[in-house]
């Protein structure tokens, strides 16, 4: 069968060390595999633990022997590759790469793309689903606390059927509702996951995760969706080449999978009420209501560095300047964010690393997730989903990289 662009599939590897050591079949690590074996690419951007399953260490891979270390999912990687990409890797100028990504990785690196920031062609988009990310010191804090189990001992954690589940070494398994956790606030999902309305990387150029695989290969084999014409052509590759076994998903599989995407997407939006309730998303309306929070801004710059969308070389906030700026060279806290928000405020993904590094507890996800969902309703513009067909809303970019401001009004 040759695979073309929204095919599905279920898959697994046919390396047994591969499939033993990943998430769902190993399918993700093997198609790196091939790609580097093949030299279609020069290296993969990935993730592997670090220290424990709760350090999730980005890392690039040269040497397809070295693949394994990636492989399985850490759920408490919180990190956003397209930062590493751009900052480190030269937005994929100087090599070719495949990057395993998250729902907000693709995002992030879909937009940055359209900025002119990273070379589409030199890039592959291995994107896994996502449920969410839990954030790691408080995860160790509920497993201690809560599960009354031994972090260090944990070896799985998964939600199945609405239940965050921990297993052990020992084989020992407990659950307990997500939404009983996150609504006692006594751990779960970092806050702007919760929101998170991309569940599946259909803009990656393949998604892969274990809704709907049923049956006898259930959580042996992962479900794969054919996102691009380059994932058609390397999926089939690998298949022809032996390195994935792929079979038909069942009806009934593919059934449930949009049954719990659909579920999962009620429960974002139910969230972004929650969190919207009480603002029209207007900038000033926002710095408003956020006012009091604003002010314990320390302008240490955190959520500037953390943020992948965030990539001016010589940045408007340094301290040089501006001069009419009162109370000297740092940004008074209104301007640093209202500046920020009119750069980024139809880019922000609402990735959460902004307030993931914040020293002051404010919560800056939040408050630009408010302003983009205004975006959103506004201009239509889905950052880092639409790109493309729809214009960006406040500026263009023309082909040779050049910004230019168009006047929307007109
Ligand atoms: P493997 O061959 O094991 O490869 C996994 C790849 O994921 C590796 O390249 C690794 O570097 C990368 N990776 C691991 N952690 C991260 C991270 N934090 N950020 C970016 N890349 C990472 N599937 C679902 O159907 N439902 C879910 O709710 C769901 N939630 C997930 C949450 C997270 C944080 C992650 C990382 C994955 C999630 N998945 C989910 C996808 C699923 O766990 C498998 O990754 C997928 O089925 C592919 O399996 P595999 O055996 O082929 O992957
Ligand atoms: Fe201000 Fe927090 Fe951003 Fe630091 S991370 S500049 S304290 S909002």
């Amino acid at each position: 069968m040759s695979f073309k662009v929204n095919d599905m599939a279920y898959a697994y590897s046919a390396n047994n060390a591969i499939k033993e050591k990943g998430e769902y079949g190993g399918v993700v690590t093997t198609i790196m595999k091939y790609l580097l074996e093949e030299s279609i690419v020069d290296g993969v951007l990935a993730v592997e633990e670090g220290w424990d399953l709760y350090d999730a260490v980005p890392t690039i891979i040269t040497d397809s022997k070295d693949l394994i270390k990636s492989a399985g999912s850490l759920h408490c990687g919180t990190l956003n590759l397209a930062k590493i990409l751009v900052k480190y890797l030269n937005g994929a100028r100087d090599m070719k790469l495949a990057i395993s990504c998250k729902p907000c990785d693709a995002m992030a690196i879909r937009e940055l793309i359209r900025k002119r920031k990273i070379i589409e062609d030199n890039i592959i988009l291995i994107g896994v689903n996502c449920g969410g990310t839990m954030p790691p010191i408080d995860t160790i804090k509920m497993i201690k606390n809560v599960y009354k189990m031994d972090p260090n001992r944990i070896v799985k954690e998964e939600i199945v059927k609405g239940n965050l589940v921990m297993t052990s070494d020992e084989g020992i398994e407990k659950g307990i509702k997500i939404d009983y956790l996150e609504e006692e606030n006594l751990g779960g999902r970092r806050e702007n996951c919760r929101r998170c309305n991309l569940k599946i990387p259909l803009n990656a150029d393949l998604a892969l995760g274990n809704w709907g695989v049923i049956g006898d290969i259930k959580g042996k084999a992962t479900f794969i969706e054919i996102c691009s014409k380059k994932g058609a052509d390397i999926f089939n590759k690998v298949v022809d080449a032996g390195f994935v076994i792929s079979q038909e998903p069942s009806k009934k599989g593919i059934e449930i999978r949009s049954k719990i995407v659909n579920t999962m997407l009620k429960q974002s939006s139910k969230q972004k009420e929650k969190d919207f309730k009480g603002t029209t998303g207007d900038i000033l309306d926002v710095l408003k209501i956020y006012k009091e929070e604003l002010s314990k801004c320390m302008k240490c710059y955190g959520c500037r560095e953390a943020c992948p969308l965030c990539y001016c070389e010589d940045c408007c906030l340094e301290t040089e300047g501006p001069e009419w700026v009162p109370g000297g060279y740092t940004p008074a806290a209104p301007f640093f964010h209202l500046t920020r928000m009119v750069h980024m405020a139809d880019a922000c993904i609402n990735c959460g690393q902004c307030s993931e590094v914040c020293p002051s507890e404010i919560p800056v996800s939040k408050i630009w997730a408010t302003v983009n969902e205004k975006i959103r309703e506004t201009f239509q513009y889905y950052s880092g989903i639409n790109n493309g067909d729809i214009p960006l809303p406040f500026s263009e970019y023309e082909d040779s990289g050049s910004r230019t401001i168009k006047d929307k009004s007109k």
